[in-house]
């Protein structure tokens, strides 16, 4: 029976890659970074200028930020790399920070939760359902996160993996999880077909990060797939989809009597 509801944060509750992009778009005008093809380019301010430089922040974020996950830089470290690759620039730890923080000034202040965000965490909890959020990132940025989006109240226990050994998709970030809810990621299913009833369902946007790894976990998973990204994908055959949380029903949990 589903005890618990475990959401993503980033670009499942909040919009996390919009601010991003906004956020870099500015940031990189600022240090000379304007183009499809960097500096000298005069294309700035145009769309094509915005997804490119957004597309390659990304680029070069992902990986460095998985590093971190997997624990082989620091949390710091992750950042002034990202700033070191963009840029180009052979700087100092401490020119990186100063460098990174005007692009984090930009980006917290970017920082807006999806609409169907606050309803799907109340109807959760109005279903008698734990709530909790577990994301991949830094504990005290993503508490503050959750408060300047209007999102802290009804979003249950954070779990940041700055705290866990490892992040999302590491099976030890779900165990944790369940553990501080206190709930067994499956328990046995009627009859003797072996069959399982996951406790907890886990509500992201990341296919290998959020869904696939919460399976392999022993939870339920639910694809939040917000642009349609996945329709057609191999990979999310069998994988429950939904373009919004709106589409979320949770059952009432029933009490024994
Ligand atoms: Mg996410």
């Amino acid at each position: 029976m589903l005890r618990a509801v475990v959401f993503d944060l980033d670009d499942t509750l909040v919009d996390q890659r919009s601010a991003a992009a906004a956020a870099v778009v500015a940031w990189a005008a600022e240090h000379g970074v304007t183009g499809v093809d960097g500096a000298g380019s005069d294309v700035a301010g145009s769309d094509l200028a915005g997804s490119d430089l957004a597309a390659r922040w990304a680029a070069v974020s992902v990986p460095l930020f998985a590093r971190w996950q997997r624990r082989e830089i620091t949390f710091a470290g992750q950042r002034r790399e990202r700033v070191r690759e963009f840029l180009g620039v052979t700087v100092s730890d401490a020119e990186a920070d100063v460098l990174f923080a005007g692009y984090l000034e930009r980006y917290e202040a970017g920082w807006v939760a999806f609409p169907d965000a606050g309803p799907a965490l109340r109807r959760a909890a109005a279903a008698g359902l734990a709530v909790a959020v577990l994301t991949n990132g830094d504990e005290e940025q993503q508490r503050r996160k959750l408060a300047r989006v209007g999102l802290a109240g009804d979003a249950g226990v954070l779990v940041a993996s700055s705290v866990l050994p490892a992040g999302k998709p590491d099976v030890r970030a779900f165990r944790h999880t369940a553990a501080l809810l206190g709930v067994e990621p499956g328990v046995p299913g009627p009859g003797s077909t072996g069959s399982s009833w996951p406790s907890v369902l886990m509500v992201g946007d990341s296919l290998p990060k959020d869904v696939l790894a919460a399976r392999a976990a022993g939870w339920d998973a639910v694809l939040v797939d917000r642009d349609d990204a996945y329709a057609g994908d191999e990979a999310a055959a069998g994988v429950r989809r939904v373009r919004s949380l709106d589409e979320l029903d949770f059952q009432p949990v029933r009490t024994a009597r």
